[in-house]
């Protein structure tokens, strides 16, 4: 376990608090004071959650705790009720999940379906018994319907079939934004799920088998340059349209989330703008310098063609991105090159 002391205060956002419907509005008092709580970041190492934990120390929380998966394996029942009783935070922040591309999903459906279950009802029903009193729990723009209506709105949840490439993870995730709702309303709990778009940023998962679409194509094309590769192939058609968050901006969203929204439904994170995979192959070889050719395997599965959030719910909360994403693919390159390096 892991406890970090208080980093360089930033300013708050200053915002006025709504939640997803009418019903949600809230005053405009903080719904916890951040920087007196307790706070235990699940997934603390991950890309998600290292991005919570320096927002969280930026913002002067003192008192922050983490785990790895080799101390406390959030599969455990019994050890995570034990390790909540014990540390009794007085929020969390749920990013450890089993996460991974689309062949990692195809592979292994019950890992993604199985851990992340386990997870999840793991650390809710622990935080619930340890009298948790603010929890945030991250979802994925991946478990709307594949043909939800574009941009995507929080209403979309379970409207329609969901993309099968996915679909054990989707439903785990699913059942966790339930599970969420489910203690709101049964036992009062002020605890709230976001709906993240793609992200991207220091810490992804940088593999062959295991790597999102932005760290493989970065991965590749940077290797390719390095290795000066004549030609490069892409899975897929090139035409899905795809929306990436950096994780600095997601980081920020979940403090605001804390500090502010209340509701039920949860809260759609993007950065507002979406481009083809195509386009984005041009962002990632103009960053690493790839100048040879790239063929679309068209034999390879396109995923959802459009996913695009609609974020007008957190917008109205104050929040916009603040990294652009030829900045963003630009330090994420620089990132993965000192990683590389020091292996
Ligand atoms: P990572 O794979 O980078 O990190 C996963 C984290 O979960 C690690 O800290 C890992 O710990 C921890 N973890 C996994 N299994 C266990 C376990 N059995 N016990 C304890 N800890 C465990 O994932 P991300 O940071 O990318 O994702 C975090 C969250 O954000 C997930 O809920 C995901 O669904 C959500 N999200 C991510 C998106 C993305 O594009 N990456 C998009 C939308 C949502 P350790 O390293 O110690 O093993």
């Amino acid at each position: 376990m892991v406890a970090a002391a208080a980093g360089q205060d930033r300013p708050q956002d200053a915002a006025a608090p709504v939640g997803a419907d009418a019903g949600d509005q809230v005053d405009l008092v903080d719904l916890v004071d951040l920087a007196a709580s307790r706070v235990y970041v699940a997934g603390h190492t991950g890309m998600v959650g290292s991005a919570v934990w320096r927002a969280l120390q930026a913002a002067g929380v003192g008192d922050l705790v983490g785990a790895t998966s080799a101390e406390l394996d959030l599969r455990d029942r019994s050890a995570t009720a034990a390790f909540l009783d014990r540390v009794r935070p007085d929020v969390v922040v749920l990013a450890a999940a089993r996460v991974g591309g689309i062949a990692a999903n195809a592979a292994r459906p019950v890992d993604f379906l199985s851990d992340n279950l386990l997870i999840q009802t793991n650390v809710l029903d622990g935080a619930h018994a340890a009298d948790v009193h603010r929890l945030l729990f991250l979802g994925s723009s991946c478990i709307y319907p594949k043909m939800a209506p574009q941009p995507i709105v929080e209403s979309a949840l379970l409207t329609g079939p969901l993309e099968p490439t996915n679909e054990a993870y989707a439903i785990a995730k699913i059942a966790g934004v339930k599970l969420v709702q489910a203690y709101r309303a049964q036992y009062g709990r002020s605890w709230v799920s976001a709906m993240p778009t793609n992200l991207y940023g220091p810490g992804d998962t940088f593999d062959a088998e295991a790597s999102h679409v932005l760290p493989a194509l970065l991965m590749r094309l940077d290797d390719a340059a390095r290795q000066g590769t004549p030609e490069v192939t892409v899975w897929g058609s090139g035409t899905p349209r795809r929306e990436f968050l950096h994780v600095d901006d997601l980081a920020s969203a979940c403090l605001l989330l804390l500090r502010r929204y209340d509701g039920d439904a949860p809260v759609n994170v993007g950065y507002g703008d979406d481009l083809t995979i195509a386009e984005l192959v041009d962002v990632v070889a103009h960053a690493t310098g790839y100048r040879g050719q790239l063929r679309w395997d068209t034999t390879r599965p396109d995923g959802t063609p459009r996913k695009l959030l609609d974020s007008s719910v957190l917008a109205a909360l104050g929040f916009s991105p603040s990294v652009d994403l030829r900045t963003g693919v630009a330090a994420t390159l620089a990132w993965y090159r000192a990683a590389r390096l020091d292996r």
